[in-house]
């Protein structure tokens, strides 16, 4: 396919134009704001033309498909705009600002009958998938807590947007969190109903929140404990899931690279878990690919994306008011 990419972003720059080169789709333009990113992006990339005209870019019929990188309060905007033009979208998380703007923007694209997906990447990961293997085989037993260690060292080169402004959607909480409820949702299968939680701005953070703790309710009585930040230099991630016959403990897997090591720990000992070391973004664009194609499902759709949306948002508000809520999903989910 064809594709054109909205946001000359590090994402795009670190993984996700190897990730459509590595499974032969064409990055035909990148559509920036300014043109002088576009144009040295492009140049950089090895990418035949730039623009700031999305307009135009989603007027040639050649580009079929479009990666939407850009920061989180253009998504709902140039989403819906490549879905008038009759595009296939694959769109960075979270999906919005609002989940008003998250179920519009994938209501439009299944009225138009077109691909969607929201660009979460853990749970395209040989490790991630390793883990929900084990709790669908019985392995672990009836699962009782699962728990989440997502607090990272943010970048330099990241610290932009992120830690200092809210209106483009800044924050750990849609930033990390997102994530977090959607590995929750892909490892358990089931969604999280209610949420308490605590965030704070422990050194980078400047009128956004840079580290957040949240426990999480799920249907089946299951406790989720997540905690995300930007500012933890020597934590290291993971992910522990507790069960009546066994627990897995996952540790360095809540990241980019097909990295980690998983233990299954029974009553019949310790066990290291092997797992595909393939690439979390390649695994993303093939199944993307495929979907367009016919021939298979989106990693994670835009109804998914809805609802880790909706999950970090109420992370926000619970903290916020410091009230225990209700995670709404909204009419879509
Ligand atoms: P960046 O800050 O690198 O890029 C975001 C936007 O910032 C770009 O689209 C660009 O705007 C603008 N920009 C880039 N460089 C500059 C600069 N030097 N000066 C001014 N503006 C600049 O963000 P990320 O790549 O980290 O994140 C982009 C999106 O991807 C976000 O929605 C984020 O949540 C998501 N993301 C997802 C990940 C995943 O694994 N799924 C991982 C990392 C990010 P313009 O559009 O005008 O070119």
């Amino acid at each position: 396919m064809r594709w054109a990419l909205v946001g000359a972003s590090t994402i795009a720059e670190q993984f996700m134009i190897d990730a459509l080169r590595a499974t032969g789709q064409d990055v035909a333009i990148v559509v920036s704001t300014s043109a002088a990113r576009a144009k040295d992006f492009a140049s950089a990339q090895g990418i035949a033309a730039a623009t700031t005209d999305l307009k135009a870019a989603l007027a040639d019929p050649a580009i079929e498909a479009v990666y939407i990188s850009s920061t989180n309060e253009k998504h709902f905007a140039q989403a819906m705009a490549a879905i008038g033009a009759g595009k296939h979208v694959l769109c960075e998380k979270p999906l919005g600002m609002t989940l008003d703007e998250a179920t519009r923007m994938v209501r439009a694209a299944e009225a138009a009958n077109l691909v969607f997906a929201t660009n979460h990447h853990l749970r395209c990961s040989g490790s991630h998938r390793a883990v929900r293997d084990l709790i669908l085989a019985g392995r672990v037993g009836r699962v009782l807590s699962l728990r989440l260690f997502h607090a990272v060292h943010l970048p330099e080169n990241l610290r932009g947007w992120r830690i200092n402004d809210a209106g483009a959607g800044g924050g750990v909480i849609p930033d990390i969190a997102v994530h977090d409820a959607d590995v929750v949702r892909f490892l358990l299968d089931e969604d999280p109903v209610t949420v308490v939680a605590q965030s704070t701005s422990s050194g980078m953070g400047e009128g956004v929140e840079d580290s957040a703790m949240s426990v999480w309710s799920m249907p089946s009585g299951t406790m989720v404990f997540s905690h995300e930040s930007f500012t933890h230099p020597f934590a290291g991630s993971g992910l522990e899931v507790h069960g009546t016959e066994g627990s897995i403990f996952a540790r360095g897997v809540m990241t980019q690279q097909p990295v980690g090591e998983i233990e299954l720990v029974t009553k019949a000992g310790r066990e290291a878990v092997p797992y595909s070391p393939h690439n979390l973004y390649v695994q993303a664009v093939r199944q993307f690919a495929d979907a367009v194609a016919g021939k298979g499902q989106v990693a994670a759709s835009g109804r998914d994306g809805i609802k880790s949306l909706a999950v970090a948002l109420a992370v926000r508000d619970a903290a916020r008011t410091g009230s225990r809520l209700h995670v709404t999903y909204g009419d879509l989910a």
